[in-house]
């Protein structure tokens, strides 16, 4: 069984199995669920090493972080098959997926050496004022499946960087991307309890670690456990920051470059199951184009290779459990029970293994209150609404309780930077996916989509570190 990682020492629980979802026959390993108790011991084993650890050169930070990266890219096809056979990405989605933690390291391990602040004038003669920035204390990280190592290593990087301890807790359906890192990073000589990892469902784990003495907590996931959090997180007074669903519009304009378009839509709409919080699971296209563009996205969707993630050519992995696939398909049925037209998939597929295929999805004849364009479904359905021109583009685009990402395809500059400026969402794209961004620049939404400062790149620092104003009379 693989251990959950409390105070330094690897502590057994429940053993649970990790199941492939593109072969439920496949058991990847047994791992040990943790109990509220755990969550409670790790919380405290992360105060006692803060003592420490907030007082630590930035260069033994630098030294683990780099040591971390230097072990996640040396190891990436080994792992990438790892969380392929946990998640049901593709192989080679899942290992550039390590690839990606491994930068992301990389990049927090230099920002542990760039821990600066200010110094200035006072208003008063003689006195001296110095804005410096300190560890904000013991953070509890709480992340979701589709991205098993990412998220963790965009949490658990910057936190340490910036000198706190943290409690992770990964969704219980990939434990073993989880286990892995944990393992990496106390090997690369995290000291003992500066990184505890406490495996385990929400009700119990996660929900001790919510209701405990933490100083911060970092969530990705849905809105509902979001709303949750924040709500905890009110009645102690502690900074949350939450990263949440989604319902991401993709305009197509007459003048888009229809090939490109149906590229963008289909990575953006489908790539990774549709198990992004970032796709773009709502296409809303001008008339003039919107016969051609359906016409030749149903065709690229027809040609997808649905299939075990592992094997060679697969371009969409399962869905990544029954529940996701169940509810998937009730929103299929729904779509068609409100009126929308089904051009093409949305079926359970058969293959070689017993896994959750499911046939990406393209709904037309869709209006913006339909359910399916409404709630975010996470999985690979987008609904295609026509629309007059751009003004109304912008307006339907908008009108959505969420605000991470959206995008546009156009050869119009005027339009192209007009949605840029109007967009209601944290991310813009320009004739390129809603999915798949940079990991050195700021990431999260507005409305109902993300709460609290951005994570990753240097923007990161604006949660995982506490502002400090001195004076100082120098005369
Ligand atoms: P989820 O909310 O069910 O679970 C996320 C995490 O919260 C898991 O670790 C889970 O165990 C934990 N949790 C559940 N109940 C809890 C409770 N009561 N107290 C504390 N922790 C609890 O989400 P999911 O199904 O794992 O992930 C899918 C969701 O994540 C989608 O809505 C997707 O949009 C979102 N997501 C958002 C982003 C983003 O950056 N905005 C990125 C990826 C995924």
């Amino acid at each position: 069984m693989r251990s959950n990682l409390i105070a330094g020492e690897w502590v057994n629980g429940t053993a649970v199995p990790n199941i492939n979802p593109s072969d439920t026959s496949d058991v990847i390993g047994e791992f040990a669920s943790g109990t509220a108790q755990d969550a409670t011991d790790a919380i405290a084993a992360a105060r006692a090493a803060f003592d420490t650890w907030q007082f630590s050169a930035p260069l033994e930070r630098h030294a683990i972080l780099s040591k971390t990266a230097a072990e996640l890219m040396a190891r990436r096809d080994e792992l990438g098959e790892l969380l392929a056979r946990e998640e049901g990405k593709t192989r080679a989605e899942a290992t550039a997926e390590v690839g990606r933690a491994a930068q992301i390291f990389d990049f927090f391990a230099g920002e542990a050496l760039r821990l600066t602040g200010e110094v200035g004038a006072s208003t008063r003669p003689g006195v001296e004022v110095a804005v410096t920035r300190e560890p904000v204390g013991v953070v509890g990280l709480i992340t979701p499946w589709n991205f098993p190592i990412a998220i963790p290593a965009w949490k658990i990087a910057p936190a340490l960087a910036h000198g706190n301890t943290v409690v992770f807790k990964p969704a219980s359906l990939v434990p073993a991307s989880a286990h892995a890192l944990v393992d990496i990073l106390h090997r690369a000589g995290a000291p003992a309890g500066t990184v505890n990892l406490v495996m385990g469902p929400g009700r119990s784990v996660g929900q001790s670690l919510i209701e405990g003495d933490l100083d911060a907590i970092s969530f990705t996931g849905s809105t509902g456990t979001g709303a949750l959090i924040a709500a905890e997180s009110a009645k102690r007074m502690r900074r949350c920051q939450l990263e949440m669903g989604g319902k991401n519009p993709m305009v197509v304009l007459d003048d888009a470059d229809l090939d490109m378009a149906v590229r963008v839509c289909l990575d953006g709409a489908y790539f990774s199951t549709g198990q992004r919080c970032t796709a773009s699971s709502r296409l809303i296209v001008t008339e003039g184009i919107h016969d051609r563009f359906v016409a030749a996205l149903g065709e690229a969707i027809a040609g997808l290779n649905v299939g075990h993630a592992l094997h060679e050519g697969t371009q969409i992995g399962p869905v990544v459990d029954q529940g996701q696939l169940d509810s998937n398909l009730a929103y299929v049925a729904q779509g068609e029970a409100e009126g929308a037209m089904r051009q093409i998939g949305g079926e359970v597929l058969n293959r070689d293994t017993a896994g959750f295929f499911q046939r990406p999805a393209l709904f037309t004849g869709c209006t913006n209150d339909m359910t399916i364009a409404r709630e975010e479904i996470f999985g690979p359905v987008a609904a295609v609404i026509r629309v007059r021109d751009y003004d109304e583009a912008l307006h339907v685009a908008n009108d959505t309780p969420f605000g991470l990402t959206s995008g546009i395809c156009t050869r119009n500059l005027k339009h192209a930077s007009d949605f840029r400026r109007k967009s209601q969402a944290g991310m813009v794209t320009v004739n390129l996916p809603t999915a798949g961004v940079d990991f050195h620049t700021p990431f999260g939404g507005r409305k109902g989509s993300s709460f609290g400062p951005r994570e990753q790149g240097a923007y990161a620092r604006e949660f995982y570190s506490s502002i400090k104003t001195a004076y100082i009379n120098a005369g």
